[in-house]
């Protein structure tokens, strides 16, 4: 099975589907037995059978099968957020006492979440890299969790070297794969336990959803989505897995685009006088390139770069003169955006990430890389000249 053939059409020949190109949306909130005793079977098995919205539906299952082909899992689940799937995730591997080892730079709001966790005992340590998990490891540690790349910073993990690791330690691994997309890196085939995504990226890639899956083997899936899913109750609608279901159509050859208009824009801000460093792991210049290499099969385009400034407010004249470029939150859509964490981010908190002054993050977009070049190129010579 190739990606593009699970994209296009895995599990698109069913008999319901009456030979419709796209699935129909099952838009409804439940589902009626024939007598009492087939309603308590499928309540019984439940994430089998399809009973109820908040558990299951048919629509977003095609999007879960799609999904869990894609990251070669044996079992999907979609939810309404990526941080619907990343904290039901959490929560499912871990109970009172635990401890969660965190490598690299994570989303925010996942380090915003295991903090929300020590109130019911569960600790977490953040370390740099693998050497530094030695000594972080305690007797109580149940899960590793990362992004590779990690987040802001696009530094790159040897993947199988941390999944050896955390598995002679007795460790479940957790990682964010939305930057790559299943498309460029597959982290279960390099021993990665639990891959979580955020839908909303590139998988959605239209800006037009939120969502999240976490895919993985059926024995830690399985019991998540009977319990935190049904629970914590952040459940994809059917009109969003049908979105999800459209965006998978033409992921490989958008993925395709924004790697060549990523690496072109990157290579362009890399020859500038006014920009300090690119943190893009598809220039050959980047430390964790050769090693990205071996373990992706592409690139996406969203990615960092430095501004030669300690100031501010110069960030933000930067982002001002940007013509092209659409300042906002959020990444992995058609449209290019810009966001620079020194407007939103506490200095004391972007050290401790080791997130300078002068970041400035890209996700490009759909557009022709010279217009974004264009765009980037006058913004640094009028933010020079002001
Ligand atoms: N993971 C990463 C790397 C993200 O950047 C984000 C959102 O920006 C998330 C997870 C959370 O996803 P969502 O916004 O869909 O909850």
């Amino acid at each position: 099975m190739d990606d593009e053939w699970i994209c296009g059409r895995l599990g698109e020949d069913e008999p319901w589907m009456l030979g419709a190109v796209n699935p129909p949306i099952f838009e409804n909130s439940l589902f009626t037995f024939a007598n009492a005793a087939e309603l308590g079977e499928a309540i019984r098995n439940e994430d089998e059978r399809y009973v109820y919205w908040r558990g299951t539906n048919p629509t977003v299952d095609l999007a879960q099968r799609k999904l869990a082909a894609l990251e070669r899992a044996e079992r999907a689940k979609c939810f309404a957020s990526g941080m619907g799937a990343i904290s039901a995730t959490i929560s499912s591997l871990v109970s009172a006492g635990d401890h969660v080892l965190v490598l690299g730079a994570v989303y925010g709001p996942t380090t915003q979440f295991l903090r929300y966790l020590e109130k019911f005992g569960v600790t977490h340590t953040h370390v740099v890299d693998l050497d530094a998990c030695d000594s972080a490891i305690k007797d109580h540690t149940r899960l590793l969790y990362f992004e590779s790349p990690s987040y802001m910073r696009y530094e790159i993990f040897d993947i199988p070297a941390v999944t050896r690791w955390a598995a002679g330690h007795g460790l479940v691994t957790v990682m964010d794969n939305t930057w790559s997309t299943p498309i460029f890196q597959k982290p279960l085939t390099m021993g990665v336990d639990l891959v979580v995504h955020s839908l909303s990226k590139y998988a959605g890639g239209h800006s037009d959803l939120v969502g999240g899956v976490v895919a993985g083997p059926s024995r830690l899936v399985r019991p998540l989505a009977l319990t935190e899913y049904q629970l914590y109750g952040a459940a994809m609608s059917p009109h969003d897995a049908a979105k999800v279901i459209r965006g998978l159509r033409t992921l490989p050859v958008r993925m395709a685009a924004h790697q060549e208009r990523g690496l072109a824009v990157a290579a362009f801000l890399e020859g500038h006088p006014a920009v300090r460093r690119v943190n893009h792991p598809g220039l050959p210049s980047h430390p964790g390139h050769r090693l990205a290499l071996r373990q992706m099969s592409g690139f996406s385009s969203l990615f960092s770069f430095e501004l030669a400034t300690e100031e501010r407010d110069e960030v933000a004249a930067f982002l001002d003169e940007l013509r092209h470029f659409r300042v906002g939150v959020s990444w992995g859509g058609f449209e290019s955006l810009v966001n620079a964490p020194a407007l939103s981010t506490e200095e004391s908190v972007r050290a401790t990430m080791g997130i300078p002054a002068g970041l400035v993050r890209l996700s490009v977009g759909l557009e022709p890389a010279e217009t974004l070049i264009k765009d980037l190129g006058g913004a640094l010579e009028r933010m020079g000249n002001a």
